[in-house]
């Protein structure tokens, strides 16, 4: 455990708890809890709360919960639950025994309620949802007064009882607040803090046909479980005179402080569930785990780790102004944790045959590769060199232009770990004129990639032998969307018009090296000059090899960098 004098504060919110801790507020101690609201994926926004909520916690000897903050019956799932507890902990947080769901208090909110209307600061409301819109009032006017505010606390009492006992449809009554029509703040016009909804619960069943909403059940959920900070995202902050006007009115012994920080946004993606969702169902994407999403398993099943997303977080910090993240630092925190601890091989995606003309037939030379430049304690492979190789068909072009310094005619080039080899012809389609095979010779004095007599060439490319090299999918992937804020709305377009068409491109006839045979599912690789690369998830098996391309090896971020 850390020693909260040691504790680096790095960002505003463990200021807060920091001075807390050290004027001994709450006993000193530091309860957080991240609520999702299980009606879809974590997405990487919410790595950024779970981050925060669980590393203040862990920095100043506090705990942090997870709690399902499911109130809302029809939009919640089963299938959600399970999927956020899998990443939570695939993220590398541990909530321990401390599991909560909101609906485990349904009971407790209902006596809050009646606490509420026995007080006189409740009432139950006959107008429609639409006459409570029109009463609210505007940012410019004040609200006006239902006529049912003044419904003497036994009538509301007797109403309350018989919404809970699903004597009325939906809709028929709420439970309001009784606070100010005439607030400045829309939240305290009397905010509806209880529905009728004859729907079943994933939890309580058929046990409740009236709901709490969001407000009446967010911030007494925190105070039942002794949460010191209750940190949430900067749309929050309107709500917070309503969080602690129910706190105070209920007289709770635990009042938890609201403290808000400005929601991630990162460029060429959407962060809502609410979009998201859209994805799926309507079959834009395959799946909330589809490599393009921004959700953790997406992220997941991309090959991104949860040392990178940690990373990331850490370097985003925490601030109350909105902003959007280059989605290049997200690259750049995932390449620097995988250029450390990837192993290189060499994959060939676009095929294109070479024949050595000079090399035996049937002869086998097996050379000796470096796995990992960057951790000399990876080790060595070998690999196979033979009379017939692939290499890249970008690698190849026939009237090469300028800086153009891989293989040509009369070219000479070396093949990483192998030989010098020389282009002397050319073998094309006779119907289609594509170039279709390579004949080469090699020079057997160059093995390991070094002439003896000091001459020089201008490119190395990766190969594969044909004879030896395994087949296998690959499935490319780039940006979800070609605008860089496919959600602000401004054009008036919905924002699937921005979906990237080329998100994703599949090569089914690549040729592997055969070490790549060993590869476990969400194993990561770098396929030399080509990029990261993670053995699928779901799809890679020892019959049939296939990758998802991770992230490129040109960093962005990092040029950016340099050049500002
Ligand atoms: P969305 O708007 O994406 O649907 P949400 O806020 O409705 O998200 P919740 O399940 O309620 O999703 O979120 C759980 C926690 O994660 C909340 O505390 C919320 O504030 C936080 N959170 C959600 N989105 C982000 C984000 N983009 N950046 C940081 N925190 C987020
Ligand atoms: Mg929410």
């Amino acid at each position: 455990m850390t020693n909260p004098d040691t504790v680096t504060v790095s960002n505003f919110i463990a200021a807060i708890v920091d001075a807390d801790v050290k004027a001994n507020k709450n006993g000193g101690k530091v309860m957080t809890r991240f609520p999702p609201e299980p009606n879809g994926y974590l997405h990487i926004g919410h790595a950024k709360s779970i981050c925060l909520n669980f590393d203040l916690a862990g920095d100043f000897n506090g705990l942090c919960n997870l709690r399902f903050d499911d109130t809302n019956p029809v939009k919640e799932e089963q299938e959600y639950i399970d999927s956020i507890m899998e990443d939570v902990k695939w993220l590398g947080f541990d909530w321990e025994d401390r599991l909560y769901f909101s609906s485990d208090y349904f009971e407790k909110f209902y006596e809050f309620a009646l606490r509420l209307i026995r007080k006189g600061k409740a009432y139950v409301d006959s107008l429609s949802a639409e006459e409570i819109r029109e009463y609210r009032g505007t940012l410019t006017e004040p609200g006006k007064e239902s006529p049912y505010r003044n419904r003497s606390v036994e009538e509301n009492l007797t109403l309350f009882e018989g919404m809970k006992n699903g004597e009325f449809p939906d809709g028929q009554y709420v439970l309001r607040a009784k606070v100010d029509m005439a607030s400045g703040n829309l939240n305290m016009r009397d905010p509806v803090i209880y529905r009728i909804l004859h729907a079943s619960h994933h939890r309580t069943g058929d046990a409740w046909c009236i709901y709490p909403m969001y407000d009446f059940a967010h911030g007494q959920s925190d105070s039942i479980e002794g949460i010191t900070h209750s940190i949430c995202t900067l749309e929050f902050e309107d709500h917070r005179p309503l969080y602690d006007w129910f706190i105070d009115e209920l007289e709770l012994a635990c009042h938890p402080q609201q403290i808000e920080f400005a929601r991630l946004n990162l460029t060429y993606t959407i962060m809502s569930k609410r979009k998201l969702v859209r994805l799926v169902t309507e079959g834009y994407m395959n799946g909330w785990d589809d490599p393009r999403m921004p959700t953790i398993s997406g992220l997941r099943r991309r090959g991104f780790t949860p040392e990178s997303i940690r990373d990331f977080c850490d370097r985003i910090g925490v601030a109350k102004k909105a902003s959007t993240v280059d989605v290049a630092l997200l690259e750049h925190c995932l390449r620097e944790d995988l250029n450390k601890r990837a192993n290189r091989f060499m994959a060939v995606l676009k095929p294109l045959k070479v024949v050595i003309e000079n090399y035996p037939e049937g002869d086998v030379d097996l050379l000796d590769a470096v796995n990992n430049p960057e951790d000399p304690g990876a080790g060595t492979r070998k690999v196979p060199f033979s009379k017939v190789l692939y290499i890249e068909q970008d690698d190849f072009m026939e009237e090469p232009p300028k800086k153009f310094f891989r293989l040509a005619p009369g070219r000479e080039v070396r093949l990483r770990y192998g030989y010098f080899i020389t282009c002397i012809d050319v073998v094309k389609d006779k119907d289609t004129g594509e170039v279709i095979e390579l004949r080469c010779t090699y020079d057997p004095e160059t093995r390991g990639g070094n002439a003896p007599d000091g001459r020089k060439v201008k490119a190395t490319l990766h190969w594969v032998s044909a004879e030896h090299g395994l087949q296998a999918e690959v499935r490319l992937y780039s940006h979800l969307f070609v605008k860089e804020n496919p959600a602000d709305g401004k054009d008036g377009e919905d924002f699937t018009a921005h979906i990237n068409p080329d998100s994703l491109e599949i090569l089914d006839n690549c040729c592997v090296e055969p070490s790549l045979g060993e590869m476990k599912p969400e194993e990561i690789c770098q396929f030399e000059r080509l990029g990261y690369f993670c053995a699928d998830r779901y799809d890679c098996t020892k019959e049939k090899l296939v990758f998802n391309r991770t992230v490129t090896l040109r960093d962005t971020w990092a040029r950016l960098k340099k050049k500002s």
